[in-house]
């Protein structure tokens, strides 16, 4: 069948007035970037839909696209026809025999937004159900719950039929919730903490530490590849790099082996904070879940937690593991996490770290450290790039493990 149109209906709309209109912009941003590689499809939009005219662009091509928006909560194909009722029969007629089986019951359902057209939405509904029963005579009509639902919609510009509706990936357009760095491992749980992040209509930009030659170019790459899958949702993501070599080397220098874990990632949270200040962003993201591991005990987190005032958002913290690995399998960042490179805190990984580490014993340790220069000198050896959906490098990595597999 050769669509005419897609009709996308917004998701959760729970704010209104100058919010909507926020809501709706940046929702027709993302769409018209994605649908950008399709240079004849037409977007338009009004406060409770929007449409991409195809003009000739593959309806199951752009729906790829659709799927990964946030902010759509479901979209329809659409067919046109001519504006009288011998053609809408004709129509509905040809729809409902294509996807009618023996025992399937069907409804007629008009919207009417242009009152001059002759038939009111009953005498519609009426005529065209008669129209249809005459064609299959076998097909019952329903009320409440039927298999196939047409719907009709006469509009000023013409008259459009659906049938279907695809459940899109609902959730706020990303940016109207402001912006939040996330702390992004090479592990499974912190791409699906920024998949969640961005779902919520956040922008993310990504921090990740990394401490060569301790950690290979391969698992920067990783995580570079981790924030290309995250981009699908975003369009394009930020992805700071942080040299971390130096501050794990002193702690694991000056410290007991407890609590550099403690230690390290009280560094990390200090670090995301003020690259947060700096690039204006209200909030940090991790991939904590409570009782995974060591570090994420309460106490754990309390004690990491203790540097920063700023919101620190954990989107898993009440997940299960096998729930967080679905998630990850859904966004296609599960392959590529369990690719075995690791990253600085498995390298430096403590034998037996303090699961409830005690805050004056952080003092005092601490104090053995210049944490404002080592700070500042992580800082300044930040790289930023702006990563893209096809900046990936996935396919090298299955490459390098074909054989694995
Ligand atoms: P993940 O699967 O996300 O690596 P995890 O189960 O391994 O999480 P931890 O190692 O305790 O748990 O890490 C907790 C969180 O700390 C991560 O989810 C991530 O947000 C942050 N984090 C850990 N290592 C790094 C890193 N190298 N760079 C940036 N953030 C990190
Ligand atoms: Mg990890």
């Amino acid at each position: 069948m050769s669509y005419s149109e897609i009709m996308i209906r917004y998701g959760e709309l729970s704010t209104k007035g100058k919010n909507k209109k926020d809501f709706i912009r940046k929702l027709r941003s993302h769409v018209q970037s994605a649908i950008s590689v399709f240079p004849k499809a037409n977007v338009r939009s009004n406060h409770d839909r929007m449409y991409i005219e195809l003009n000739g662009e593959d309806y199951e091509e752009v729906k790829e696209k659709l799927v990964n928006i946030f902010g759509i909560q479901s979209f329809s194909p659409v067919l046109q026809v001519d504006k009288n009722i011998e053609a809408i029969e004709q129509a509905v007629i040809q729809v409902v025999t294509e996807l009618y089986t023996s025992g399937k019951t069907f409804k007629i359902g008009t919207r009417r937004a242009d009152k001059d057209f002759p038939l009111d939405t009953m005498e519609i509904n009426r005529e065209v159900g008669a129209a249809v029963i005459q064609a299959l005579p076998e097909i019952e009509a329903k009320m409440k719950n039927p298999d196939i639902m047409v719907n009709i919609e006469i509009r000023k510009q013409g008259v459009f039929l659906y049938t279907h509706k695809v459940q899109g990936a609902a959730g706020f357009p990303v940016g109207t919730g402001g912006k939040a760095m996330l702390m992004l491992s090479g592990g499974i749980d912190s791409p699906v903490a920024g998949y969640l992040t961005l779902k919520k209509g956040v922008e993310v930009e990504a921090v990740h530490f990394y401490s060569p030659p301790y950690t290979s170019p391969q698992a920067l790459d990783k995580a570079k590849d981790l924030t290309a899958k995250l981009a699908k949702y975003a369009g394009s993501i930020h992805f700071i790099s942080v040299p971390f070599t130096e501050i794990q080397e002193e702690i694991k220098n000056k410290t007991p082996d407890s609590y550099s874990m403690t230690l390290n990632r009280r560094f990390m949270m200090r670090i995301t904070d003020r690259l947060r200040e700096e690039r204006n962003a209200l909030a940090i993201v991790t991939g904590e879940s409570i009782g995974q591991v060591a570090s994420q005990t309460l106490e754990s987190m309390a004690a990491i937690n203790q540097v920063t005032e700023s919101p620190v958002l954990r989107p898993l913290v009440s997940m299960d593991k096998t729930e967080i690995i679905d998630l990850a399998k859904k966004i296609d960042s599960y392959e590529l996490s369990i690719q075995p490179y690791e990253d600085c805190c498995t390298v430096f990984a403590p034998q037996r770290p303090a699961t409830k580490p005690d805050l004056d014993e952080v003092f005092r340790l601490e104090e053995k450290l210049d944490i404002d220069a080592l700070v500042q000198r992580a800082i300044d050896g930040i790289k930023i790039e702006k990563i893209k959906v096809e900046d990936s490098t996935d396919y090298k990595v299955s490459e390098m493990f074909a054989d694995l597999l």
